[in-house]
């Protein structure tokens, strides 16, 4: 697998909990259009000589691009490199931006999957995130998305937001499956430090739900959403079968993946690199023909053994055979006594070759990678 992640850094308006780059401004999109261009030809005279097998446009709220200035993107990569003929090309977007004639437009440049920020159904949890869009608006843009040809839709939903509670929680499932959407994010509200978010809290002005809430609400997105033929591949990710999204596979099995636009991260070879976190330091980089990258770091055998086995624990699983012919380890003996603590507990499985996270695992997912990586590096 190998992906390429484009990052469109612009919002009508920031949500309180966000601290991904963006800016509240539609002004620069022209100007932004013309030197991701720029980049693209940049990282292409690099040359990369992949065969892409995802293309993922997030932001940031990439549906405020026009699907001219999205086509115009597309093709150059077409252009430039060689993508798989079923290639994923995900484009992330707002419910509150879209239109029959922007989708229609969209699915004409090779957009052929869509992932919608929903988060919730009820107006006082969307107030309370700073959404711009009510739930009327998520119905439609899901109408408007099958309208428009999209077999491969994804809504994301939050749980744990102040002021919710687990009928509110159950109440949102069931609005969102019966949307029908192929694939499902469920995320747990987070406060990150630096967002308008994290200073309520700092100021008592917000208060987190109970820890013991939000792993009931986490066991419930769980239980419903198995319960409506989601399989969970990941600690926040449903799918319907077939519909896992390969772009996040591609993160999770530590493939590598290009990426352009401000903040945007990549990993090549055994090589993390991120550009400026800035539109004009990252516009001035280009527009002068260096890459705008801020820095980046080169793993070590030893990062990369506890990158695989955080990435792989949290998704869909540790392969032996894998292990053993990447880093020379015997997973099984290397993990004992854990391991057998682990299954006797049921938090993991030995299937396939493959230990797995079951649902309860998941919600120690942190703890057994932890411990996993440890022992395996040690
Ligand atoms: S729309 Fe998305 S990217 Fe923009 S501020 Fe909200 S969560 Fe962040």
């Amino acid at each position: 697998m190998f992906g390429l992640y484009l990052h469109v850094p612009f919002c009508q308006k920031k949500c309180s909990y966000c601290d991904f780059y963006s800016i509240e401004s539609t002004e620069h999109i022209a100007r932004f259009v013309d030197t991701l261009r720029r980049e693209i030809d940049l990282r292409a005279a690099a040359g990369t000589g992949h065969v892409f097998t995802s293309v993922f446009f997030g932001g940031g709220t990439p549906s405020l691009l026009h699907p001219d200035e999205i086509g115009s993107i597309t093709a150059l990569l077409r252009g430039h490199f060689t993508f798989a003929d079923d290639c994923e090309w995900t484009m992330e977007c707002n419910p509150g931006t879209v239109t029959l004639e922007r989708l229609q437009g969209y699915r004409r440049c090779g957009i052929n999957r869509l992932s919608f920020g929903v988060q919730s159904f009820q107006t006082s949890e969307l107030e309370f995130l700073d959404r711009i869009h009510d739930a009327d608006q998520a119905v439609e843009a899901m109408k408007l998305a099958r309208e428009a040809g999209f077999e491969n839709v994804n809504m994301d939903l939050m749980f744990a937001v102040p002021g919710q509670t687990i009928d509110t929680l159950r109440d949102n499932l069931r609005r969102m499956i019966e949307l029908n959407p192929d694939h499902i994010s469920a995320y747990s509200l987070i406060y990150e430090n630096g967002t308008p978010l994290y200073a309520d809290l700092l100021k008592g002005r917000v208060k987190p739900l109970p820890e013991e809430v939000d792993a009931e609400m986490y066991h419930t997105v769980i239980t419903t959403l198995r319960g409506a033929g989601y399989e969970q591949y990941e600690v926040s990710n449903f799918a319907r079968p077939g519909r896992r999204c390969r772009h996040n596979l591609t993160y999770w099995h530590a493939e590598p993946y290009l990426a352009v636009g401000p903040s945007a991260h990549g990993f090549v070879g055994t090589t993390r690199y991120w550009n400026f976190r800035s539109l004009s330091a990252w516009t001035e980089h280009v527009m002068k023909g260096a890459l705008p990258e801020a820095n980046h770091e080169h793993l070590s055998e030893s990062d990369l053994l506890t990158e695989h086995v955080f990435l792989h624990l949290r998704a869909d699983g540790l392969r032996a055979a894998e292990v053993s012919a990447r880093f020379g380890i015997d997973i099984r003996s290397k993990l004992q006594p854990d391991l057998t603590y682990w299954i006797e507990e049921g938090f993991v499985t030995d299937r396939d070759d493959t230990l797995s996270l079951t649902a309860e695992g998941y919600r120690v997912c942190d703890e057994i990678s932890s411990k996993a990586a440890a022992r395996l590096a040690g």
